[in-house]
């Protein structure tokens, strides 16, 4: 059903204004309510009981249910259990998120009410709806969902509780427990819907990888090199790569020292393009091009953004600052990618600083010149790159943490490379 039908539908049946019901459809959208649930949540704010009496559905297989399925029930285990907030007309509403199993398959729910499930459960939940995201099936455990919890306790085979090493973190996931050092944290204050907030943000690690995460609610816990247990955390997908989100429901605790991984993950071009983006990769390739915009450019000092012709485009005129990049072309022989230098490894590559870059467009009377001779030195070299690999629609980027000439001896490298794969 469309929206406008759904508004057309809610609002006649309600004797409101059918634009004020769309309005507060969409609203509920964009929190990705689901459709039935948010047509229930306006029929309550109009006083209407809603219709509801529809027979309990019959019990169903997790693995039965697809994204067309109507309500259901379902006998099922608890997996994990994460508790979120969203925003709907201006008030919190608190949600529970997590994963429900039987012996036949897995499945996300939302809990759009508190039904007190803990991980470990079983309960049977009566008429629950299911909604699509991202192209699979989801459980909804809503007001007109019944939920009771068994005495006997199904066997499924699914590790119960959130507990996951960094590395098996997937956007979308929540409820999740990690066991991590904290690598890097800054405060930063920012426009959030209740005007100026602190956050953290930074890096955490652990044996298997480091991922960047975000702390909505600042825990003094979380200081630099301290190790901490992090529970009931949610993952996003931040820059094309997972981000682990801490927020005012997750208990942060200290522990004891957590060894971080200090080796990147070693991947193909196409595999790290592949997997959508690597917060910490290590690739190997030839450069075939040091792109525009590479060399000396200016930024706008307000945004950062590269300027042309002092215009920036959202602070129009404006006084440029001088800062050194290099967008250079990697290939492997599986694919390319753009590896992106910041000031200070481009000093390493130019072997000069700003200053001298500078000077030596001065005496050339052209900008051009610093990125021609960088150029000169890395096109046709192979370098072994390392940093966070995104994905957008215009090709892959990695933001270069290192960028160095790999091994000359290609005999050498075939040595490393064994000694790398051999147990
Ligand atoms: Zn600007």
């Amino acid at each position: 059903m469309s929206l406008d039908d759904a508004a057309e539908e809610l609002a006649s049946d309600l004797g409101a204004d059918r634009a004020e019901v769309r309005e507060k459809l969409e609203t509920l959208q964009s929190y990705s309510v689901p459709l039935e649930e948010a047509k229930g949540s306006i029929r309550r704010e109009f006083g209407d009981a809603g219709g509801g009496g529809a027979a309990t559905p019959s019990e169903t297989e997790i693995a039965q249910i697809d994204t067309e399925t109507g309500n259901v029930t379902v006998t099922a285990r608890v997996l994990t259990v994460g508790k979120r907030s969203i925003r709907y007309d201006g008030d919190e509403q608190v949600i529970y998120e997590g994963e429900l199993a039987d012996e036949t398959g897995a499945i996300p729910y939302t809990a759009w009410t508190d039904f007190s499930l803990s991980p470990g459960d079983t309960i049977t939940a009566g008429n629950a709806g299911v909604r699509e995201w991202e192209g699979d099936p989801e459980l909804n455990l809503s007001e007109s969902t019944t939920v009771t919890v068994q005495e006997e306790t199904l066997e499924v085979p699914h590790e119960v509780g959130g507990e996951r090493d960094l590395i098996d973190l997937q956007p979308g996931d929540r409820g999740r427990t990690v066991e991590v050092c904290v690598v890097e944290v800054e405060r930063k204050t920012i426009d959030g819907r209740d005007g100026e907030t602190e956050i953290k943000s930074g890096v955490l690690g652990d044996e298997t990888a480091r991922l960047p995460f975000t702390d909505w609610d600042p825990h003094d816990a979380i200081a630099a090199d301290a190790s901490v247990r992090l529970e009931d955390v949610h993952v996003r997908e931040f820059r094309g790569v997972p981000s682990v989100n801490v927020t005012e429901f997750s208990t942060v605790e200290p522990i004891a020292d957590v060894e971080v991984s200090e080796s990147a993950t070693r991947m193909s071009v196409r595999e790290a393009v592949d997997a959508g983006g690597v917060f910490d990769v290590e690739l190997v390739g030839n450069v075939l091009e040091v792109r525009d915009g590479s060399g000396l450019i200016q930024r706008c000092p307000e945004c950062g953004r590269v300027v042309q012709n002092d215009q920036c485009r959202t602070h129009g005129d404006v006084d440029p600052e001088d800062d050194l990049r290099v967008k250079a072309i990697l290939d492997d022989g599986t694919d390319t990618v753009t590896a992106i230098l910041d000031r200070e490894a481009t000093e390493a590559v130019y072997g000069g600083t700003l200053a001298e870059a500078l000077d030596q467009a001065r005496d050339a009377m052209d900008r051009d010149v610093v990125a021609e001779s960088i150029a000169a030195d890395v096109v046709g070299g192979e370098y072994r790159v390392r940093g966070a690999l995104s994905v957008d629609e215009y090709g892959a980027n990695l933001d270069c943490e290192a960028f160095e000439a790999a091994a000359d001896d290609p005999e050498a490298r075939a040595r490393e490379f064994l000694a790398e794969v051999e147990p």
